[in-house]
């Protein structure tokens, strides 16, 4: 075994426009860590979504390998049973679980999916989806009373699409607070290698407040009373990370990760609305006001395409013998599917100009697509638009989200940032990192090759490692 010491700093939704330029300021002690380090964006998973991206950063696996697209999936044969992603989806091996088998010890907090909780060689408290502290959140079991005893209580997430904007600020900011308190409990009492955790807080702000700070955002108003609310959750997060490193040996390596980027949201395009228009979706009556597609009465026998809505666009075919009432013979799939794709691509925005659509079907983004995958991943201009499920609206565009407000969308870029205390690199670039190449980058800290047959490389190889080893 070799002695290595990595801390992995897991910021949801760090953006490298805000964490490399704009907000520098808030951020001085990780602009400190990106001076002497190095740092790079980061591409993220397709989709760039919390669930699956931060398991294929843990595992090394494409979503198409893992078979996870989303937070919500489509059992087989069905039209609208569904499943959510946890822990227990994820086949996979992850980092912690490798190191372990490799005799090393890992502290592991909120990393989304980890619950229901896997028993590991280390320490665990499950990520945002766990339902409340009723349930086992952590690993060993006996932690979860050290945790209540010791702190009352654990906030895995706070509800964020709401209008009470003055409460939910206050509310990410005590989370993130009393969760550092609990990070700094066990970084000093119990024992660790690898010790990872993520902030779920900053995508909260993201989502919640871009448009306060944002002047080239579509909604924002100079001068309103949030302004400065990104920059106060910033310099918090800063101030935790500080006292984090204060914390560890003077040699622990320290690594920044997001598991997408951010961005202002433009608007949002009505995939179901537009499928519907196009005769691809019958309705057996059209609603006469925005009605999501679940409490309609959906003509499946005349269906050919129906979707969903989120941070991206799902669509997904009527196949005969695939689906209860598929459409489209087998034959003819893959042929509907690319003109489906081409019309898809030529959608206009509300000025008549191209709207910048891509539509990708599984196979083009991964080798293979395990699961009930969507037959086209549909991105809206790069995600500056969202994907709208409802139908019955006037207009094929919107500026407001159906499920509630929302001011950014995920970007396909995140970031990473890596320091060896020792070994300064004086603020080298990263060029063209991607989710995947986490996993061997950090297995080969402790000289550890990772599965065969991944497509991530180990990052910085020479001057991350030719110091390693002493
Ligand atoms: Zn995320």
């Amino acid at each position: 075994m070799v002695k290595e010491k990595l801390l992995v700093i897991g910021l949801d939704c760090a953006a490298p426009s805000l964490f490399f330029n704009r907000h520098l300021k808030n951020i001085p002690t990780l602009a400190k860590i990106q001076a002497s380090g190095s740092r790079g964006t980061m591409r993220s998973s397709d989709p760039p979504i919390t669930i699956p991206a931060w398991m294929c950063m843990a595992t090394g696996h494409t979503p198409g390998q893992l078979g996870i697209y989303g937070f919500r999936h489509r059992k087989k044969k069905t039209y609208d049973d569904l499943w959510i992603a946890s822990s227990l989806s994820i086949k996979k091996k992850t980092a912690w679980e490798i190191l372990g088998e490799h005799g090393y010890r890992s502290i592991i907090v909120g990393i989304p999916p980890t619950f229901p909780v896997k028993p590991f060689n280390g320490n665990m408290i499950t990520g945002f989806i766990t339902p409340s502290t009723k349930n086992q959140f952590t690993h060993p079991p006996s932690l979860k009373e050290e945790i209540l005893d010791k702190f009352g209580h654990y906030t895995f997430d706070v509800p964020f699409r709401i209008e009470d904007k003055s409460t939910l600020f206050d509310n990410l900011m005590q989370m993130t607070r009393e969760r550092q308190a609990i990070l700094e409990y066990l970084i000093t009492e119990k024992p660790w290698d690898m010790f990872w955790f993520v902030e779920i807080g900053l995508d909260r702000m993201h989502h919640a407040f871009w448009k306060y700070f944002d002047e080239n955002h579509k909604d924002h108003e100079p001068g309103n009373d949030f302004q400065d609310c990104i920059d106060k959750y910033e310099r918090l997060l800063d101030d935790n990370v500080s006292r984090l490193i204060e914390l560890v040996p003077d040699d622990t390596r320290i690594m920044v990760v997001s598991d997408h980027g951010a961005q202002p949201l433009m608007g949002g395009f009505c995939l179901n609305e537009w499928l519907r228009r196009e005769g691809y979706l019958a309705l057996a009556e059209t609603p006469t006001r925005p009605t999501p597609l679940d409490r309609v009465a959906v003509n499946w026998p005349e269906t050919k395409a129906w979707g969903a809505g989120g941070y991206y666009g799902r669509v997904f075919l009527n196949v005969k013998g695939r689906e209860p009432e598929g459409t489209i013979p087998i034959a003819e799939y893959e042929r509907e599917r690319q003109a489906l794709a081409e019309k898809l691509e030529n959608i206009r925005d509300p000025e008549g100009n191209l709207l910048g659509v891509k539509a990708y079907t599984p196979q083009e983004l991964y080798r293979r697509a395990r699961g009930v995958a969507p037959d086209l991943i549909v991105y809206f201009q790069e995600m500056a638009w969202r994907s709208l499920g409802s139908v019955g609206v006037e207009s094929l565009y919107s500026l407001e989200n159906d499920t509630g407000p929302d001011d950014a969308n995920h970007a396909q870029q995140g970031l990473m940032i890596f320091h060896d205390p020792r070994y300064p690199s004086g603020g080298q670039r990263i060029e063209g990192a991607e989710i995947y190449d986490i996993l061997p980058t950090l297995l080969a800290r402790y000289q550890i090759d990772a599965p065969s047959q991944l497509r991530g490389e180990v990052l910085l190889s020479r001057s991350l490692h030719d110091h390693a080893i002493e």
